[in-house]
């Protein structure tokens, strides 16, 4: 196996002839036998391109943006940047990091809902024009410190509001009152945004509502004298191709109703787990162990087995990589590293926590998994999207460590697709892993 070293700060294997994914998880396996068991992740890059040429396939006509806050990992940025990504920012300092890759002002958008004076001016400065504001105060600090900003006016959608009980955005109704402050403070607006959630049961009837009131923003700012061109849709892909397709066929015949293409209005949208999530798998090590015995007739019918539940204690939990589980996802059940179930080998109800001992930091609540003993490994997949910043700690700490991995073909397709892309992985060179 060879290694792809670029900046000192991290190394992509380049997986020849025949080597895996799970092969590397074994080797860092082995490796970590020998010393602490720490957790570890494995990120492979060439999924980071294969979800890009999906969504070239599927969703042209609208162009990616990814939210820093998915996961902020620097070979991320790397391989997103090189792709020709915008990107989504929320602090100064995810403007920062992606401004090192070498993304150019123009395709970066400040985000957050509330914006801390530093981070506006961060912005003037570093001539990033594109923010997005949904109120009043926003408006004013905007117009005080950045007096060239061009305004994305973030609109509410139900299905966001139902998500996460704070309603961000504004209304339709409080729009012309926003639009009209916008005026008399002299500052821009270019467009609108919105967010529909992946857990969004309704995806016509939601991209319908939010589409005909981005109509409504665009025509009350072309009346006050406003150039719109720019509608942002938001994230909530999780990733399949199948779900894609779902959104792609309820904005299609919307987008050429409200803002066809002759309008001249770019379309970008968000996706940020759409990119990420497949990418990374964590292992984990089991630390510790409970067994719990139910008495018969405690117990359903389907859990007839001798009445024997096991607790097993993790090296990491929500505190850590598996935050996600503390803004209500569910974490999915997790394979057992070199174990291939067979059909007639015992399983048993198991619940998985981290090592707090919190009542909080229950990573999976209930999982059918044979006898594990401490000391086993865990293999969690679809882990890239963090949510939170834990893998910017994953990156830089050294407890827990990501190794990025690339497949020959993957490598050699990456390169073939394109000038932009060459140029960014030309400082790697190989070497022996
Ligand atoms: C988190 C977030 C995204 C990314 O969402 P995904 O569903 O992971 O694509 C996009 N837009 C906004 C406003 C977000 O908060």
């Amino acid at each position: 196996m060879k290694g792809l070293v670029d900046k000192p700060n991290y190394i992509i294997e380049l997986l020849e002839g025949g080597v895996t994914l799970e092969d590397v998880i074994d080797g860092h396996i082995c490796e970590q036998a020998l010393v602490e068991k720490s957790a570890f992740a494995v990120g492979n890059l060439g999924a980071l391109m294969r979800q890009h040429t999906c969504w070239q396939s599927i969703v042209p006509q609208l162009q990616p943006y990814f939210p820093v806050k998915c996961n902020s990992s620097p070979a991320v940025i790397e391989v997103l940047a090189s792709l020709g990504l915008g990107f989504v920012c929320a602090s100064k300092a995810e403007v920062s990091l992606v401004l090192e890759h070498g993304v150019p002002p123009e395709s970066i958008i400040l985000s957050s809902v509330f914006k801390q004076l530093a981070h506006i001016k961060h912005a003037a400065k570093n001539n990033i024009q594109h923010l997005v504001c949904e109120n009043e105060a926003e408006l004013s600090k905007i117009a005080r410190l950045h007096p060239n900003a061009k305004l994305l006016l973030q609109l509410t959608t139900e299905a966001h509001a139902a998500e996460t009980s704070m309603a961000f955005g504004f209304s339709l109704k409080s729009c012309r009152h926003l639009l009209e402050k916008a005026k008399e403070l002299g500052v821009q607006v270019v467009g609108a945004t919105f967010h529909i959630p992946s857990s969004c049961q309704d995806l016509q009837q939601a991209y319908t509502h939010a589409l005909s009131d981005a109509r409504c923003v665009f025509d009350m700012g072309v009346d006050l004298g406003f150039n719109m061109n720019i509608l942002d849709i938001g994230g909530g892909f999780t990733g399949s191709e199948f779900q894609l397709k779902q959104v792609e066929s309820a904005l299609r015949p919307l987008l050429d109703a409200y803002f066809p293409q002759l309008s001249g209005v770019q379309v970008l949208a968000q996706p940020g787990s759409f990119y990420v999530a497949s990418a990374f798998t964590l292992a984990v090590n089991v630390i510790g162990k409970k067994v719990v015995t139910h008495h018969w007739d405690a117990l359903s019918h389907d859990e007839k087995n001798d009445g024997t539940e096991f607790l097993y204690y993790m090296n990491e939990g929500v505190y850590g990589p598996f935050s996600r589980k503390l803004l209500g996802n569910t974490i999915a059940s997790p394979s057992v590293h070199k174990h291939a179930l067979c059909t007639d080998e015992a399983v048993y109800p198991s619940s998985l926590w981290g090592p707090s001992l919190d009542q909080l930091d229950q990573v999976v609540e209930r999982c059918l998994l044979p006898e594990l003993g401490v000391g086993d490994w865990l293999l969690f997949s679809n882990m890239g999207a963090c949510g939170l910043e834990e893998f910017d700690c994953l990156s830089t700490s050294s407890q827990l460590p990501v190794y990025y991995t690339i497949s020959t073909s993957d490598w050699y397709e990456m390169q073939e697709a394109g000038v932009a892309l060459d140029s960014a992985m030309k400082n790697f060179s190989i070497t022996k892993w």
